[in-house]
């Protein structure tokens, strides 16, 4: 008890706290308070923290100011951080005596659009993206990630007598291109560093502030993207007979390879298939000489996603031979694999999760969405990424019995309200960092 004090002395808010020590399992109800009290000394850096980085956001592989701004952060904690891991990616690591390596991971990139809250914080930056100026924001939440990461990090040191073993902090540029997580790998994330007993890290979502939710198994879905161009023959808008019409071809795939899904793959599966841009031609007289589709293929299976693949190019083949054209360049980029969440690991946060949250710790469907994550699983890193809430509960209740939802990731109003969103996730995962730290010492 005396030790823990000591440590968290900062706080001045565990006077009357006691604790149970390393070796049995933590006490949550103890922990949790220690934590927000914590909390409450500590946020009005991590505030001016989040509405810094929510401001000049930058874009993927270009976050060199955001990295360096939280490798200062993780220095004056006293982790020891590399940077330009990855390109723009940092590793920071607390060395706290023997014991299991705990990854938690932030991402650093925000997204290439122009945010529209009005907020008196919001992001007027921009950047160039292949080759065009264009807005910047972070409308996906991750400058909420890095404040949730830098905070739990001083929480986790501040509370170091309640634990042993190494912590491993990554920053991760560029998830929204799901490239990052690959680039830190490749540049030896697991061979110059320790390779990770298990890794953590949370996604702020649509949902209610003080909510946790979480998956067993999968947690997200497989992506990759989809780029055709059909081939025709173009001509005179008047004189369609000495022509081949792309905008035709793609039409009728654009219709029949949404039977792929509703026909083909067992309908207890989840698939998506979405275009979602088409280019070909330039006025209404001119039968251009071709079309360019660009889409995205959502699975949670292996096997389903072979079916789509198959199905979609088979597709794409019989609408360009259906008009007698020139078979199709299709090319399937392969992007990254489902989030699965490892059984064990979410087990035992689970169980601290429950103790500090109650009935506001949900388990949800998995995400369609994807998330490079799961390349640290795939890598062999035993994981779990849970979700957190962002939104007032009476908005959120209003709002769901209006029928609008609020905005959701990737919205240009995408608006948190910072505090207690930050504030759950700092409490979610220190709890969930602790328990996995407790569970290994008590020998699993
Ligand atoms: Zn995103
Ligand atoms: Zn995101």
């Amino acid at each position: 008890m005396k030790r823990f004090v000591r440590s968290l002395l900062v706080s001045s808010a565990l006077t009357v706290l006691t604790f149970t020590p390393v070796h049995a399992e933590i006490d949550v109800p103890a922990l949790k308070a220690a934590i927000e009290k914590s909390f409450e000394a500590d946020y009005p850096k991590l505030d001016a923290l989040y509405k810094d980085l929510h401001a000049h956001p930058e874009l993927a592989f270009q976050e060199v100011k955001t990295a360096a701004r939280l490798a200062a952060e993780m220095r004056a904690l006293g982790f020891e951080v590399t940077e330009k891991v990855g390109r723009t990616g940092l590793v920071a690591i607390y060395n706290n005596g023997d014991g299991p390596t705990i990854m938690v991971r932030t991402e650093l990139d925000a997204l290439p659009m122009e945010e529209k809250t009005g907020l008196d914080y919001a992001s007027k930056a921009k950047a160039v993206s292949f080759g065009k100026e264009t807005f910047v924001a972070h409308s996906c939440g991750h400058d909420i990630h890095m404040a949730n990461w830098v905070g739990t990090a001083k929480m986790l040191v501040g509370l170091k007598d309640q634990w042993k073993g190494t912590l491993m902090f990554i920053a991760q540029p560029a998830e929204e291109i799901v490239q990052g997580a690959r680039a830190m790998l490749e540049d030896g994330l697991f061979t110059r560093f320790k390779k990770p007993d298990f890794a953590f890290a949370l996604h702020a979502g649509g949902g209610p502030y003080g909510n946790v939710t979480y998956r067993v198994g999968v947690g997200s879905s497989n992506v990759d993207g989809l780029f055709i161009r059909f081939r025709g023959r173009g001509g005179h808008g008047a004189m369609p007979q000495f022509t081949i019409d792309p905008v035709m071809i793609a039409a009728r795939f654009i219709v029949d390879v949404q039977t792929v899904v509703s026909r083909e793959k067992d309908p207890t599966e989840f698939a998506v298939v979405t275009i979602g841009a088409i280019q070909s031609g330039t006025v209404g007289n001119i039968i251009p000489d071709e079309a360019t589709l660009q889409g995205t293929i959502r699975t949670f299976k292996p096997a389903v996603r072979a079916k789509l693949v198959a199905g979609i190019e088979r597709v794409a083949r019989a609408a360009a031979a259906m008009s007698d054209a020139p078979a199709p360049d299709i090319r399937i980029a392969e992007g990254t694999k489902a989030v699965i969440n490892d059984p064990a690991v979410v087990a035992t946060a689970e169980k601290a999760l429950k103790a500090a949250f109650g009935d506001k710790l949900r388990l949800t469907p998995a995400n369609t969405t994807s998330e490079d994550f799961s390349e640290f699983a795939g890598a062999g890193v035993p994981s779990m990424m849970f979700n957190i809430g962002v939104y007032g509960p009476e908005q959120w209740l209003a709002a769901s019995k209006s029928g609008t939802p609020l905005p959701g990731n990737h919205s240009p109003l995408f608006a948190p309200v910072p505090k207690p969103t930050i504030q759950t996730g700092i409490t979610a995962m220190t709890l969930a960092v602790l328990g996995a730290f407790d569970q290994h010492a008590r020998g699993k």
